[in-house]
């Protein structure tokens, strides 16, 4: 009887002792295994799927005691004609003088949903952020009178899609309700700690003594300064392009990256607690550090339209070869380099076109057929050139690609070749030019081809000397 009533009574208890001893590490699995289970089919943005786990997140908020930041906690908001729901809560701050300024912080919570009978449950990408949102807000809950600032916690609807739920945060934050927010965190695909061995910070150079505010020994983090992809970007867009301070905050590209195998197993649980409890101290110190600032930098893909004057330097290396168009011969190559200076015009409906010139010193050599043996000797040109080509090119509105065409002048200074003929001081062509930059660095292919004449005099050779030059370029 009495061995009964105590098991009786062990009956009653374990739930209480359970919940006490569960680790923020243990519920952080909880979420991510939640989230990235085969019942939630891979929270397709707008499914029923994707509403099941926004509830979830709902009942989490509401359980750690905050406050849904608008009416509801579902933030709705149509794209396409098809309707998704942001989950924000709020923490408000306690100083009367900076709870009007908010710090977001934000992870999507959707992913690919199925696919070719397969589903993507998107456990790094981006259940473990989401966990990790969720776990942060908890601790902030718990720290509220510590907070000057307001933090908003949010978890975004239909990021895969194209940024859409947190594009819709941010025109409703800035751009209708003109709240002044003071940063902006997207924590996406934090799972992958172990692996990578750094939680990578993007957007560092975003912030007033990015580096200080933000370095920790608890954890071993990479500092890049902007976000510099043209092809990828994660839930700061949004805020970055209206040049609110963001970071990206990721483990890396490691994990199964929009692959049905981004599982649940495969999360380090240790890896994604520290991140967690790094990214809440972050948070909990912004928002109450009065000195906290933006330091008036942006990335260049976020400056929206490129300035419309431009200048940098450039460095350049190629070759240079000559074409007989009358002859059967072929010159052979010689390896050209230089460096110079890189000026642009920016202009025309969201600066998509471009004029550009680009002097450049150049040391240019090609090898030159031998009259006496035209097959196997060749005699060496060498010269010293100022290259100045022109172009009008037209350009994706961050500049990230462009497709040039033009002409150039090739004036010659200094030129040695052991033929009886003089060469002509200047030379000219056309041109074209293709690139891609970003964040004010450069990497193009530019190609000359020659119209004029390489000698002087009606009776010398038919002779004409072309170049190919890539080029790197810095625009300040
Ligand atoms: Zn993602």
């Amino acid at each position: 009887m009495k061995k009964l009533a105590i098991f009786f009574l062990l009956a009653l208890v374990p739930a209480s002792v359970i919940s006490l001893a569960q680790t923020r590490q243990d519920r952080l699995t909880g979420h991510v295994y939640y989230f990235a289970s085969d019942s939630l089919r891979g929270r397709a943005a707008g499914s029923e799927d994707a509403a099941k786990a926004a509830g979830y997140i709902v009942r989490e908020f509401e359980s750690i005691g905050l406050k849904p930041f608008y009416d509801d906690w579902y933030m709705p908001f149509t794209k396409k004609g098809v309707r998704y729901k942001n989950v924000v809560a709020v923490i408000e701050g306690n100083d009367p003088d900076l709870k009007d300024q908010y710090i977001v912080v934000g992870a999507h919570y959707d992913h690919l949903g199925v696919k070719n009978d397969k589903i993507y449950n998107g456990a790094d990408d981006n259940a473990s952020g989401t966990a990790s949102v969720i776990e942060l807000a908890r601790i902030l809950s718990a720290r509220r009178d510590q907070l000057k600032r307001t933090v908003v916690i949010a978890a975004f609807d239909a990021e895969e899609l194209g940024l859409f739920g947190s594009t819709a945060l941010a025109e409703k934050m800035i751009d209708e309700d003109h709240l002044d927010v003071r940063l902006m965190m997207s924590v996406d695909m934090v799972g992958w700690y172990k692996a990578t061995g750094t939680l990578t910070l993007m957007g560092v150079a975003t912030i007033k003594d990015g580096k200080k505010v933000l370095e920790s020994d608890k954890i071993n983090l990479k500092f890049v300064n902007f976000e510099w992809s043209p092809v990828t970007a994660t839930d700061t867009e949004g805020f970055a392009k209206r040049h609110v301070p963001t970071l990206a905050v990721s483990t890396g590209l490691k994990s199964p990256y929009h692959k049905p195998e981004d599982d649940a197993e495969l999360i380090d649980y240790e890896g994604l607690d520290k991140v967690t409890d790094y990214l809440s101290d972050l948070t909990l110190s912004v928002a109450s550090d009065g000195g906290f600032a933006a330091s008036g930098k942006v990335a260049g893909k976020h400056r929206g339209t490129l300035p419309v004057f431009e200048a940098g330097v450039s460095l350049a290396w190629g070759n240079t070869w000559f074409k007989f168009p009358d002859a059967a011969f072929e010159g052979k190559t010689g390896f050209t380099y230089g460096a110079g200076l890189s000026f642009q015009l920016n202009f025309g409906s969201e600066r998509r076109w471009g004029l550009r010139a680009e002097p450049t010193f150049l040391r240019a050599s090609a090898r030159y057929p031998d009259e006496s043996d035209l097959y196997s000797s060749t005699l060496k040109y060498k010269g010293n050139e100022i290259l100045i080509p022109a172009q009008l090119v037209f350009q994706r509105q961050d500049g990230a690609f462009y497709l040039g065409f033009g002409g150039y002048y090739d004036h010659h200074l200094k030129t040695s070749l052991a033929v009886d003929q003089t060469i002509k001081t200047g030379g000219y062509g056309v041109s074209g030019v293709f690139g891609i930059r970003a964040a004010g660095i450069g990497m193009e292919y530019m190609w000359l081809w020659p119209t004029s004449p390489f000698f002087d005099g009606k009776s010398a050779p038919s002779v004409r000397q072309g170049t190919g030059l890539f080029k790197l370029y810095k625009y300040f």
